[in-house]
């Protein structure tokens, strides 16, 4: 009897696979039942191996204990890009394969890959598309319709330009054709509004995935998708390799949003798989963006990647005017100028919308002592305390933990402790105060934790005549609101001044998209942007509301200083309960790599927040102007970790295409 041998993966942090035996033909990207130590569990089969080789006979191989079923996992375009995405990320293969695995079918359990049965079918409402498209969107149409194979499309459309009509109209195209479509956005709460358009225009199921959704309904959507019981599906992230039958294109929203990339564990970028998917099926691919990442507009630049311009709103109306207030004369209000609040007023009393945008959750930020200057902080994390006034609580916006209110300064004992800075609840708050009749509706994490909140204020907003939204950036992204007609941006300066490399890219990104949300529908919106620093020049250029102007300008700068995306860059970071650790750690690695042609190295230097529950955290800036340059440099220092002492007092990880820097 012949006996096989397959490399298995596992789902553990574990940079290698084990090689196990069996007398079964097993395909690649199979689930398998494995005993492993003394568990029994479940293995991805990642290659057979050749029988004859020598050391198979040396050591005692484990025999698998079943395969699972009949169809394989992972088809081959999707096994290939878990492969090309653990060698990328240098993470370890096995939680490459299990990120994109069903909870329910990571572990043993009678679920099983096969069709439900419950196929849907697709017919367009024809009374849905009563309405004329635009000029600018019919050409364009035209064009994006006739690509075929690999070629990725930039869909470059100012706020309002009728984007969302563009995809719908793609995925009418490949659904006549018996294809299927995966749209990606870069938030849950983004997926209503989508799912809404797309159900307007079709008959059949669409697909919903995200982290929000139930193990079993998420299950049932990948099942479903995988026999081509649906073929329209619309996710997050952990969508991107959704198994559609037949997959025609990929359509990337918002593809600049940092919501793409995951910050934690295995640190991808959502965008980037999807492109290297397409490449893989070799199918179109179209990324749109009023405001494209610089990675994107390099690579349209070098001709890589085709755009296509929709710079008409499709109601004709102009952009808002983005106006700088001056606020260094200005009393504030719980982070509002009086100016501010009189045009809020003025608004109102039109029977308009306003939109106030603030950049933290919560009431207040600083919750500290007069006499002494104790600030509260969190215990396990280096992060100060915010007040939440709807709880009566402190919370850390790092690992969430809750804290009570002092009565009492815990180091002087003085009962002075008092409020600083200002959050969305205290926006709120002095809005409730000034305009008592208005409905005022927060938007942010802890107002839309809920399952079809966000629904609710939508809802909300499109019932009220006049009406004040208050919220984070969450409020910045993609989102209609048709009777906003002012929005006020409170925090734009941390931006504006920040020391970050990538900040100017993410400030503009934020205030033009934001501004985007104003004047659907009227010719006078405005934006009033609330700063220190009116005569700021790159302010001066982001006023224009041309963002092309701002990113042909950060290209030109990130070029002349080898800066992403004229290099590449990967941080390694370290967590360990003692500093010295990562210290030691670190500056080995950067020993290692010194006087390395082709490298740039920058720290050890303390990351932001440096505690976080209770860990330190530093890391070490990795750079190379050419990217197969730096995996190799990358795959060297994984060898040389395993023989480190250094290395077992870390945990260490690699974040490669960082979007934070800190
Ligand atoms: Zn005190
Ligand atoms: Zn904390």
């Amino acid at each position: 009897m012949n006996i096989f041998y397959y490399d298995i993966a596992i789902g553990l942090p574990i940079r290698s696979c084990f090689t196990y035996k069996s007398v079964a033909h097993i395909k690649k990207g199979t689930r398998v039942i494995v005993p492993f130590g003394k568990k029994v569990v479940i293995g991805i089969v990642v290659s057979k191996i050749s029988q004859h080789s020598s050391f198979h006979k040396s050591v005692a191989i484990k025999e698998i204990i079943s395969t699972t079923e009949e169809s394989v996992c992972f088809d081959k375009s999707i096994f290939k890009t878990i492969l090309w995405a653990a060698d990328y990320y240098h993470h370890p293969i096995g939680e490459v394969f299990f990120s994109f695995m069903p909870t329910l079918l990571r572990k043993q359990s009678n679920k099983i890959i096969a069709p439900l049965g419950e196929s849907s079918e697709y017919d367009i409402n024809k009374s849905d598309k009563n309405f004329k498209l635009t000029k600018e969107q019919e050409s364009n149409l035209i064009k994006l319709k006739r690509i075929k194979n690999f070629k990725p499309s930039l869909i470059y459309g100012v706020t309002g330009s009728g984007k969302t009509e563009i995809y719908l109209q793609l995925a009418e195209k490949l659904i006549q054709e018996k294809k299927s479509v995966l749209i990606l956005v870069p938030e849950i709460n983004l997926t209503p509004q989508l799912v809404s358009r797309f159900k307007n225009r079709f008959s059949g199921d669409i697909g919903v995935y995200h982290s929000r959704l139930t193990p079993n309904q998420r299950f049932k959507v990948w099942l479903r998708s995988k026999f081509g019981e649906i073929r329209i599906v619309i996710g997050t992230r952990s969508s991107v390799l959704m198994p559609l039958k037949n997959l025609g294109a990929i359509i990337v929203d918002e593809e600049h949003d940092q919501s793409y990339k995951q910050s934690e564990g295995f640190r991808f970028s959502g965008r980037d798989l999807a492109i290297k998917r397409a490449q893989l099926e070799d199918i179109p691919i179209f990324l749109g963006s009023a405001t494209p990442s610089l990675q994107t507009l390099k690579l349209v630049k070098e001709k890589k990647y085709k755009k296509f311009d929709l710079l008409r709103r499709i109601d004709g109306k102009k952009p808002p005017k983005l106006i700088p207030l001056d606020i260094n004369d200005s009393p504030l209000v719980g982070g509002l100028a009086l100016q501010t609040l009189t045009i809020i007023g003025e608004t109102i009393k039109k029977g308009e919308q306003v939109l106030i945008f603030i950049n933290r959750r919560g009431f207040a930020p600083l919750y500290e002592c007069d006499n002494c200057g104790w600030v509260a902080e969190c215990g396990e994390c280096e992060s100060n305390l915010v007040f939440h006034k709807s709880k009566n609580k402190l919370i850390c916006h790092k690992c969430e933990s809750v804290y009570p209110i002092n009565k009492e300064c815990p180091d002087c004992s003085s009962k002075e402790i008092n409020l600083y800075g200002s959050g969305t609840e205290r926006v709120e708050e002095v809005l409730e105060n000034a305009f008592s009749k208005v409905p005022i509706i927060r938007v942010d994490y802890d107002s839309t934790r809920r399952k079809g909140s966000m629904e609710e204020i939508y809802k909300k907003a499109n019932n009220s005549e006049e009406a004040i939204l208050v919220g984070t950036q969450m409020l910045s992204k993609g989102h209609d609101f048709p009777k906003v007609t002012l929005c006020v941006i409170l925090n734009a300066d941390s931006g504006l001044i920040s020391p970050e490399i990538n900040a100017l890219e993410k400030i503009s990104q934020q205030l033009i998209q934001v501004s985007g949300r104003a004047g659907r529908n009227n010719n006078l919106a405005k934006v009033i942007i609330q700063t220190r620093y009116p005569d700021d020049i790159n302010l001066k250029q982001i006023k224009t509301g041309d963002y092309q102007l701002v990113a042909d300008q950060c290209l030109s700068v990130n070029k002349n200083l080898s800066l992403p995306p004229y290099s590449s860059i990967c941080i390694l970071r370290t967590t360990s309960p003692n500093s010295k650790n990562c210290l030691d750690f670190l500056n080995r690695a950067s020993l290692t790599l010194d006087n390395r042609k082709g490298v740039g190295i920058i720290g050890p230097l303390p990351s932001i927040p440096f505690k976080i529950k209770g860990n330190i955290r530093s890391h070490l800036v990795i750079k190379s102007s050419n990217k197969a340059y730096l995996n190799r440099i990358l795959k060297f220092l994984i060898k040389e970790f395993e023989t480190w002492p250094e290395s077992k007092k870390v945990k260490w990880s690699f974040d490669v295409d960082p979007y934070d820097m800190s």
